[in-house]
């Protein structure tokens, strides 16, 4: 049984709650179903942080639920869940899971292919992965619904896996990037089990479908906490193979300080709430890959803008194998790069076809990031940047006065 927390003992804000997650609770409880908030939303709403988004858990068949809500649509075919819309905001309600994980099919690994039965809430509280992310909350009584010592571990900062932490690192390599980026961004710690087992057991990330890996790493990159997961990565053993060269970028003294502005200035970002896209990032992880190969080809006799072409293809090659790096992303990190060496051309009408340029902006801004690093003269952003934001005679009197 739970321990069940009232609201004077777990202080939760009901105005960090989300009225339509309320409205999603309330619903399925009027139709005589057992309905909670769940998951990341409470462990949050815990810690005094405005979720970003909700998840419910309930007793009702994604059927019942559907048919509950007018904007309602069920995803997913191996386990389906159901997206409520209002507006823009999206509730993900999923129907309590069974934990029978011992009976799950598997792959030669021990990794789980499908746990797609359903099964009571203990069960369900069972078979998610940290004490902090398996609790539930009623809007309605306001009580916690605690299974596995969450609110202890809230108290104490700690991150600690439900049950065997080999056992279900076996079942779910992605956990280890998930208790990562968890202790990163919540700054928590890793409780001793939990850590112990993954240096030895971070090569199972391998056999991970590509895609799931990199929207994991994805997250990771964008939590606004990049720059201390990929620290905890690199603490925990776990960075090795995850983004193939990211060790070797990572053990470059140019290219680790060109990675950490990178991330650090993503982080600033999310921070502040703006957007980050995903080629920016990449671009800058790998740039200083594509820099040396760069250099390798044009050494080898081939002209620059070849060779930057050249080395971009090795370098996505090499990654979308491992990566899954999906084809737009792939693009744009292409085009940032491919941008580069448009910035050095300051004569004529060269400057005035980039400004043309659809992706300028990202173009930029990497440069800026290329300046700051140190491998390139301050000045050329700094001319750029006055460029940019310059009318017509100031455009003129730049072009004549450069360099
Ligand atoms: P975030 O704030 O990053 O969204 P979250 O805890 O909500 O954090 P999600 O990936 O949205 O993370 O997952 C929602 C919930 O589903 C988790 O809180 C956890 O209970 C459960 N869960 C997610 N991934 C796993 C997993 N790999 N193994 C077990 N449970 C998981
Ligand atoms: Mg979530």
């Amino acid at each position: 049984d739970p321990d069940v927390l009232g609201p004077k003992e777990h202080g939760i804000d009901p105005a960090l709650v989300s009225p339509n997650a309320v409205r999603v609770t309330q619903t399925l409880q009027g139709a005589g179903y057992k309905a909670f908030i769940v998951g990341g939303a409470v462990r949050d709403l815990l810690l005094g942080i405005k979720p970003k988004d909700f998840d419910v858990a309930t007793n009702a068949t994604p059927e019942q639920v559907k048919q509950l809500f007018r904007r309602a649509f069920i995803i997913g075919r191996r386990f389906q869940i159901v997206h409520v819309m209002f507006g823009q905001e999206l509730i993900e309600v999923t129907t309590f899971r069974g934990a029978s994980a011992e009976a799950a099919p598997k792959d030669e690994h021990g990794r789980v292919l499908r746990d797609n039965t359903f099964g009571e809430q203990h069960e369900d509280a069972t078979r998610r992965d940290f004490t902090i992310n398996a609790m539930y909350y009623d809007p309605a009584s306001q009580a916690v619904l605690d299974y596995h010592g969450g609110i202890a571990d809230i108290r104490d900062k700690k991150l600690r896996i439900i049950g065997e932490p080999e056992a279900r690192y076996r079942e779910d390599p992605v956990r280890m990037l998930r208790v990562v980026r968890f202790a990163a961004k919540l700054k928590f710690t890793i409780d001793p089990a939990s850590s112990a087992p993954i240096r030895v057991m971070a090569p199972l990330i391998d056999n991970v479908p590509a895609a799931r890996v990199f929207d994991e790493m994805l997250k990771l990159l964008m939590s606004g906490h990049a720059l201390a997961c990929l620290q905890q990565l690199r603490k925990e053993g776990l960075h090795h193979g995850l983004l193939p060269l990211l060790d070797v970028v990572l053990e470059q003294p140019l290219g680790e300080k060109f990675v950490s502005l990178a991330l650090a200035n993503t982080d600033a970002r999310v921070k502040e709430g703006k957007g980050v896209s995903p080629g920016f990032l990449f671009a800058s992880l790998l740039w200083h890959q594509v820099l040396e190969k760069w250099r390798a080809y044009q050494a080898a006799g081939e002209y620059p803008i070849p060779a930057l072409h050249l080395a971009a293809d090795d370098v996505l090659d090499a990654q979308t194998e491992k990566l899954a790096l999906q084809r737009k992303i792939a693009s744009d990190m292409r085009d940032i790069w491919a941008m580069q060496p448009r910035f050095e051309r300051r004569v004529g009408k060269a400057p005035y076809k980039l400004l043309e340029h659809l992706r300028l902006r990202a173009g930029f801004d990497f440069l800026l990031l290329r300046c700051q690093s140190g491998e390139l003269d301050a000045e050329l952003g700094e001319w750029w940047e006055a460029f940019i934001a310059g009318n017509g005679a100031e455009r003129e009197e730049l072009i004549a006065r450069k360099p």
